[in-house]
């Protein structure tokens, strides 16, 4: 569990470091990605919901990952350029922080006949089948759902 105040203090640091003075840090209330480096306003945020279930280290490494980008530019994606970046402060890179990592925030879990799992932010409101089962519907496949709680630590 990363305290609040403690990555704030890490991502001023890596700010005053690596970039512009013009760059600043912030929380947002994303609840599907980490982080997130926005070239216009020079901004990089940081999920405050995430940040709060992350280690240390995790969220350490989601810091790394979006300065990483403010240094390669908009244009360098995740290409070799922002990898070189990346690399070069430290970020492992065992997963990509930005993508559909916040399934454990999703409060609808459901599972198909074969045991596929899927997630929802909202509550289904029709028949779903698994895609993973068959690309086409399938009323063999109709994935059950189930609601749990999901804390929200902030
Ligand atoms: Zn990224
Ligand atoms: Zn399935």
């Amino acid at each position: 569990m990363a305290e609040l105040t403690r990555v704030r203090h890490w991502a001023d640091a890596l700010i005053a470091l690596h970039l512009d003075p013009s760059w600043t840090f912030g929380f947002d209330t994303a609840k599907t990605r980490a982080g997130l480096c926005n070239y216009t306003s020079r901004r990089i945020t940081v999920s405050r919901y995430l940040a709060s279930r992350y280690d240390d280290d995790e969220i350490h490494q989601v810091l790394l990952h979006e300065v990483a980008h403010a240094i390669a530019g908009t244009r360098a994606g995740h290409g070799p350029r922002w990898k070189a970046v990346a690399a070069e402060l430290g970020y492992e890179g065992k997963r990509l922080h930005d993508g559909a990592i916040a399934n454990e925030l999703a409060p609808w879990v459901g599972a198909c006949p074969a045991g596929h799992v899927h997630y929802r932010y909202r509550t289904p409101t029709r028949v779903l089948a698994c895609g993973k089962c068959s690309r086409r519907f399938d009323a063999a496949n109709t994935i059950e759902w189930n609601r749990r709680p999901v804390s929200r630590s902030a």
